[in-house]
């Protein structure tokens, strides 16, 4: 199944058009992978449960990631949530009889000069710490990895084998099958315009399809959660970069890992081929919040300006696009079903440089062609790092998101931890890190890992 997917577009059938309940427990806004897994646990927890999304389940970054399921890099605050993660992906890929592609397969990142190697190690003394099975790869064992097909231009590089990868255009959907056979109600093509509150309590939500009483809601917006947390008096410092995917046409095997250098990402497909990326460059494209948020950014636009490239107008239909509407009202179409699903134009110039980033890389194998490419809208807090909070001024409202490019791998974790905020259980991790006031009450941000 993974091998002859297809791409999860705004023309992909829709296929949940469950009835919309008068009331249930739980309502999440967004079938992307955190509110997905969420909805999984939950409907498993014994509540009733509703997602909401206005277009596709994972028709936003949740299938259009590259699908690695990472511990390797991760902030400190993320890794025992990722660890954990990474075991539930096994545990639904098995229930699925492999419908989610999940294989333990690897990450590397490689360096091409001693100063990059040493950056990289300093990833080791965590590992450790956690005892995870993070170790150095020399030059040699590099080109190994490759199986000889490189041009060995990398000094050595980190690899951690217990990570693994997924399909992105069929996993989450696998798992929101599960999440249905368990019991949870989905409804695709329905927004949620806003919430229903009655003295700062959730009473319900109001959708394009009518009104859902309950008294819990969880936003899981990915790159639109902004926009709908604003309309509730919540400002979320939360902005997206386009990023650019290719999927190459069938090669030989000759790497199986996920491996990425400062340049070029890639990894080996269900399909035979390799998805390839740019691990330097990112559209940043310039809206109103965009200009709004900038303070809180310059610590990482400091850090990072040389993969960024600023875009004067974000497009319409954005999130941030200049014209979008920044209030509406219950009884009105929303911004969210003017955009059933965000999909960016992928940047060609880019794609044609995977390729020869590529062929420069290993000259041993033929040129690929490129079958498809596409883009995704990553959506990014100022520290790089998520928000996973009760929302202070709404009583009933959690907020899950700004996953800032790697929130695919996490999302079991992220969904499991929800779903046990949602039922009074226990929570094992420290979620101090992704309190929501850490923008607001004068902290000093701490960026995380760059990788
Ligand atoms: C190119 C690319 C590469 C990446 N690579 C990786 C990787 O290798 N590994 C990794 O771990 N992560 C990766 N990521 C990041 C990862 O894909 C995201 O962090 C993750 O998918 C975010 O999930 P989400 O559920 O928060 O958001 P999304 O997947 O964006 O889902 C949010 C959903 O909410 C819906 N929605 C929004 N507002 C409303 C509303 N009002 N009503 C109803 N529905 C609404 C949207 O339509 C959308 O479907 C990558 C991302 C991109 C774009």
């Amino acid at each position: 199944m993974a091998g002859t997917a297809q791409r999860i577009t705004k023309n992909t059938a829709i296929v949940y058009r469950d009835k919309l309940p008068e009331k249930v427990d739980v309502v999440i806004i967004g079938g992307g992978v955190i509110g997905v897994f969420c909805a999984l646990y939950l409907a498993r927890m014994g509540k009733r449960v509703l997602i909401c999304e206005k277009g596709v389940i994972a028709g936003e970054q949740s299938s259009r990631n590259w699908g690695w399921i990472r511990q390797h890099g991760r902030d400190v605050a993320e890794l025992p949530i990722m660890m954990k993660a990474l075991k539930l992906w096994h545990e639904v890929n098995n229930e699925t009889n492999g419908q989610c592609g999940v294989r333990t397969v690897g990450v590397n990142y490689l360096a091409r000069t001693d100063a990059e190697m040493q950056r990289q190690e300093s990833w080791l003394a965590i590992a450790d710490e956690y005892g995870l099975d993070s170790r150095k790869l020399s030059g040699n064992d590099v080109a190994e990895l490759f199986s000889g097909q490189s041009n060995q231009q990398w000094v050595g590089g980190i690899c951690t084998p217990s990570d693994s990868r997924g399909e992105p255009w069929v996993a989450v959907p696998a798992v929101a099958r599960l999440a249905q056979q368990a019991g949870a109600l989905i409804r695709e093509n329905c927004a949620v315009r806003c919430l229903d509150t009655a003295a700062g309590q959730i009473v319900g939500v109001i959708t394009e399809d009518g009104l859902v009483a309950c008294e819990q809601v969880v936003l899981a917006g990915g790159a639109w959660s902004s926009m709908f947390a604003r309309k509730h008096g919540i400002d979320i410092p939360q902005l997206a970069v386009r990023s650019t995917v290719a999927q190459t046409s069938r090669l030989p095997e000759f790497t199986t890992g996920n491996s990425a250098d400062e340049q070029l990402a890639l990894r080996r497909r269900a399909d035979g081929g390799y998805t390839l990326a740019l691990a330097d460059r990112h559209d940043f494209f310039l809206g109103k919040d965009a200009i709004r948020h900038l303070r809180p950014y310059l610590p990482l636009f400091k850090m990072s300006w040389k993969e960024i490239r600023l875009r004067a107008f974000a497009p319409g239909g954005f999130p941030d696009a200049w014209l979008s509407p920044r209030s509406w009202s219950a009884d009105q179409i929303s911004p969210f079903e003017r955009t059933r699903v965000l999909e960016p134009q992928p940047n060609m110039k880019y794609v044609d440089l995977m390729i020869d980033r590529f062929v420069s890389r290993f000259l041993k194998v033929e040129k690929p062609a490129i079958l498809n490419c596409w883009a995704g809208m990553i959506d990014t807090m100022p520290d790089v790092v998520p928000v996973l909070d009760r929302a202070a001024t709404v009583d009933g409202l959690i907020i899950a998101t700004g996953m800032s490019g790697h929130g695919f791998g996490i999302g079991p974790g992220f969904g499991h931890i929800i779903a046990s905020m949602l039922t009074g259980q226990h929570i094992e991790f420290d979620l101090s890190r992704f309190r929501f006031d850490r923008f607001t009450d004068g902290s000093q941000l701490v960026l995380g890992s760059s990788l």
